[in-house]
């Protein structure tokens, strides 16, 4: 948060777009009040980091400066390359050139605890689980950047997920979704919409770039296409220039489902605000064992900071795959469970 303030006061932002901080009681764990006593100590079983990007690689890091213990699965598909270096609150311009995976990053960062690492996808996470390999997670931290991920996580069925967000118009909101298989899950919070925009007018509403020249989609993008474009377009655009337009929606995920706008380049200070809502989560979890535990959804602008209105209550919605199908659900995490016993057999 230190560094957010020196962020508005370095950059040329708006009046009246921004709050300075110049005193603040705030905490992670209780939100606002201080917590009546700090956890001594962290340690988790069966908790699983769901990429290992600019939140997931903060989630790492507040996680080895509590020297917390226990066992942690990471999953991510991706390798660390040079322009994660700035965003991401782990690894180096060497570990780029190794090209490392990011899972292990995260791994070497977490030396006080028994990692598994899965360099795939959650898919990939759920066949090791199935097939008793690997532990089905009690809970899962959710650090990915869009819905269908989103959705892709829920699909484990762990018996939480807290998930972490950035996002917002300028890429300064934060925010928390605490999910269960039972509901409200995370298509209850992020539903699929079916709707009619397709990938062109949301790649044309996301830049500027005109829909008749996103229809000539094998057109690599030029300098001269970026020119009169505003300046979020010509941001989100200028790392595509030479790649054909037509797979640019796609690139920048925005063919997943409508009214995706959660990709947005956030600065490390705003990934590490997220990312200490959801290790604050996991610690009041960890310590209030009340099963009666209200679902929370936090979203707070990092330009304001946290604010007395930013917590919501949230329920399932009525027509949700959680709610019409919860015999499945039930059915899919007996079994999955009945893996744990025999994985600690
Ligand atoms: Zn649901």
């Amino acid at each position: 948060m230190l560094t957010g303030e020196i962020f508005k006061m370095v950059t040329a932002l708006r009046p009246g777009t921004y709050r300075h901080i110049d005193t603040l009681n705030f905490c992670p764990v209780a939100l606002f009040s201080s917590h009546h006593r700090a956890p001594e100590h962290l340690h988790v079983e069966r908790l699983a980091l769901v990429g290992a990007g600019a939140i997931g690689t903060a989630v790492a890091l507040i996680l080895s400066v509590l020297e917390a213990t226990g066992d942690l699965t990471v999953i991510d598909r991706q390798i660390f390359e040079s322009p994660n270096v700035i965003t991401y609150s782990l690894g180096t311009d060497e570990d780029a050139g190794a090209r490392l995976p990011k899972v292990d990053i995260v791994g070497t960062a977490l030396q006080r605890m028994n990692i598994r690492r899965v360099h795939g996808t959650v898919d990939d996470f759920i066949s090791h689980i199935d097939a008793g390999t690997m532990p089905l997670p009690h809970t899962v931290l959710g650090a990915v950047d869009n819905i269908a991920a989103r959705h892709d996580l829920q699909r484990i069925y762990a018996d939480l997920v807290l998930d972490g967000g950035t996002g917002g118009r300028a890429g300064t909101t934060v925010s928390l979704h605490e999910a269960l298989p039972t509901g409200p899950c995370m298509r209850c919070y992020f539903p699929t919409n079916n709707a009619t925009v397709t990938a062109e007018q949301r790649l044309h509403q996301a830049t500027g770039l005109p829909l008749a020249r996103i229809a000539q989609g094998d057109q690599a993008l030029t300098e001269d296409d970026l020119r009169g474009l505003p300046r979020q377009g010509r941001r989100l655009l200028e790392q595509h220039l030479g790649k054909p337009v037509c797979g640019l929606g796609r690139v920048m995920n925005l063919t997943t489902v409508n009214g995706d706008n959660s990709y947005q380049p956030s600065a490390a200070f705003v990934a590490q605000q997220a990312a200490s809502l959801m290790v604050g989560a996991l610690i009041a979890r960890a310590h209030n064992e009340d099963s009666n535990v209200r679902m929370r959804q936090i979203e707070y602008d990092t330009l304001y900071g946290p604010q007395l209105d930013m917590i919501d209550d949230r329920r399932p919605r009525s027509d949700c795959y959680c709610q019409t199908s919860q015999d499945v659900i039930r059915a899919v995490r007996n079994e999955r469970l009945g893996a744990v016993e025999a994985y600690r057999l």
